[in-house]
């Protein structure tokens, strides 16, 4: 799934604080925001391994739900949001394609890494790839909540991500062959530096 999804649908775990705890709101949603995205910083350096933990990252949230909901602070409620969302990023990553440069090819059987069960878990291609216009589909449905619900500035945000989305739909066949392109221009000393679905490896 695009970062841009799972970052609106991190911005969807904070509507409730907006509900209960409008104070804390701002900063809910600036942790669902992280929280959504941050998995994917593991992108160059063992991508869906590294910062994707869908078993243990969703066992933390548990209780930090719970501290948030018998201890509401700004904190607490941060936290809570922003590690949902770092699981809810990990777990669907399993429903997306697989780890490919081209993974509409599908023949990647990598979606997911879980730490717990220390195997790669296969891809369920419910959203066939990263940038499919079902994955648009997905965070289009996020951002109707986040208009419907949000505040002026979350409304703002919700409306940049689907524009880059889109963007990025539009461009995402082409994006594969121009980063194999741009890795070719590379010093051969470089390469081991690149990951391996760069390299047509
Ligand atoms: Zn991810």
């Amino acid at each position: 799934m695009m970062a841009t999804t799972h970052a609106l649908w991190g911005l969807v775990l904070a509507l409730p604080v907006l509900a209960v705890y409008p104070e804390s709101a701002p900063v809910a949603f600036a942790a669902g925001f992280v929280g959504g995205l941050a998995p994917d910083l593991d992108l160059y350096t063992g991508h869906r391994k590294t910062l994707h933990y869908p078993v243990y990252a969703s066992i933390v949230t548990a209780p930090a739900l719970v501290l948030a909901l018998f201890a509401p602070s700004t904190w607490t409620v941060a936290l809570a949001v922003g590690l949902a969302a770092a699981s809810l990023h990990a777990v669907a990553d399993v429903f997306g394609g697989g780890l490919e440069l081209r993974p509409w090819h599908g023949t990647s059987d990598r979606a997911v890494y879980s730490h717990y069960h220390d195997r790669w878990l296969s891809p369920r291609r419910v959203i066939r790839y990263d940038g499919a216009p079902e994955d648009l589909l997905l965070g289009g449905l996020a951002a109707v909540a986040l208009v419907a619900v949000g505040n002026e500035a979350v409304t703002g945000v919700a409306l940049a991500l689907v524009a880059v989305s889109t963007v990025y739909v539009l461009l995402r066949k082409r994006l594969a062959g121009i980063a194999e392109f741009l890795v070719g221009l590379l010093p051969d000393p470089l390469l081991p530096y690149v990951p391996a679905r760069y390299r047509g490896t």
